[in-house]
């Protein structure tokens, strides 16, 4: 698939745009404050980085008042991805974000106000070699723009406040055109293709749930990427953070944007299934996404169609009742009890890796 050709800008040590493998990203649910002690601080970074063997490439915090300094440079400086501030109203935090290491940040020029403020903000940027992305949603647009056509709207906007970063010759920019309306964020991201070659940030705010979001997101950005639209993405899930890295590595393999990691086949259940392939996927689900390696692993519910449907999965895992067999390329190569099937499971694994 061709890709949109465009600048690339480095945030931290990954680099988006044109070529680049397109970057997954998420954001921190919780408040700054509640990380001031260190068990608390300790337990954010064993989350963090299992986000980042999960596949997602840069986390983003809201950063809301400088009273969260502290707390917010050492998350940068231990984090084991880039950091992105979430900046919003106030330009001296955006300064102050680049001032604690953020490697990017995400501001809506519009909400920080008189355009002296967004360039004392871009000469930061440039001052600490940091990246903006220009984040637009369509419910926060100027007030005369909001009873019209958003997706217009948000293009012509944006394009403005490029001109204000490019009078400042700064060119670390990402843009983002976001609205709650899948269709109008659709029709934003194919018209700002085509005027601009700063790499485009992709999402739909505000999805809703785990099934809405998913659903909504793949629709829309799924279109996109196929246009060769977009360099980074977010699916953004009223949910655990986990399901939107999951989710965009989803929507990246199925488009053919990715070919790494574990393909999961598994069946939906039925009345024949004496094996919970359902509570065993959920139990195993985190340890298989940290598998980068391209695997496709088959978890069925029932010896009776199972192994059938599995030939095709490199490792496949089926049970009845206490017992479950471990297949390899289609053939039966292990039973065991059903208490061992998640080590046996990924015993197999590990060694079907090492052995490619
Ligand atoms: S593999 Fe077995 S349990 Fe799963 S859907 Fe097919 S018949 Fe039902």
């Amino acid at each position: 698939m061709d890709r949109r050709i465009t600048k690339q800008v480095r945030v931290g040590d990954v680099t988006i745009g044109s070529t680049q493998t397109i970057a997954i990203q998420t954001m921190w649910s919780s408040a700054l404050s509640e990380y001031r002690d260190e068990q608390s601080f300790q337990e954010l970074l064993t989350k963090l980085r299992s986000y980042a063997t999960m596949g997602c490439d840069l986390i983003r915090f809201s950063y809301p008042t400088i009273d969260e300094h502290e707390i917010f440079s050492r998350i940068c400086a231990s984090s084991p991805m880039p950091v992105i501030a979430d900046i919003h109203f106030d330009w001296k935090l955006a300064i102050d974000a680049f001032a604690c290491k953020a490697a990017k940040i995400r501001i809506n020029p519009g909400n920080i106000g008189a355009r002296w403020k967004v360039e004392e903000v871009i000469r930061a940027a440039k001052d600490h070699d940091g990246a903006i992305r220009i984040g637009l949603n369509g419910g926060s647009l100027p007030h005369h723009l909001r009873s019209g056509d958003h997706a217009r709207a948000m293009v012509d906007t944006a394009l403005t406040y490029i001109d204000w970063f490019e009078h400042l010759d700064f060119d670390r920019i990402v843009v983002s055109l976001k609205d709650s309306d899948g269709e109008t964020t659709y029709r934003a991201n194919t018209e700002i293709a085509s005027k601009l070659a700063y790499p485009l940030h992709l999402g739909v705010t505000e999805a809703g749930g785990l099934v809405s979001s998913v659903t909504r997101s793949t629709w829309i950005l799924g279109r996109l990427l196929q246009q060769g639209i977009g360099d980074t993405i977010r699916i953004s899930i009223t949910d655990d953070r986990i399901y939107e890295i999951e989710a965009a590595r989803e929507l990246l393999r199925t488009v053919g944007l990715e070919s790494s990691g574990i393909r999961v086949v598994s069946c939906p259940r039925c009345g024949r299934s004496t094996f919970d392939s359902q509570k065993f996927l959920k139990q195993i689900q985190v340890r298989l996404l940290a598998i980068r390696h391209p695997v496709t692993v088959a978890i069925m519910g029932c010896q009776v169609n199972g192994p059938g449907e599995a030939a095709h999965a490199d490792i496949a895992i089926t049970g009845i009742g206490n017992k479950v067999f471990l297949y390899e390329k289609g053939t039966l190569v292990r039973e065991v009890a059903l208490e061992d099937a998640e080590s046996a499971l990924f015993d197999r694994l590990e060694a079907f890796i090492n052995e490619q």
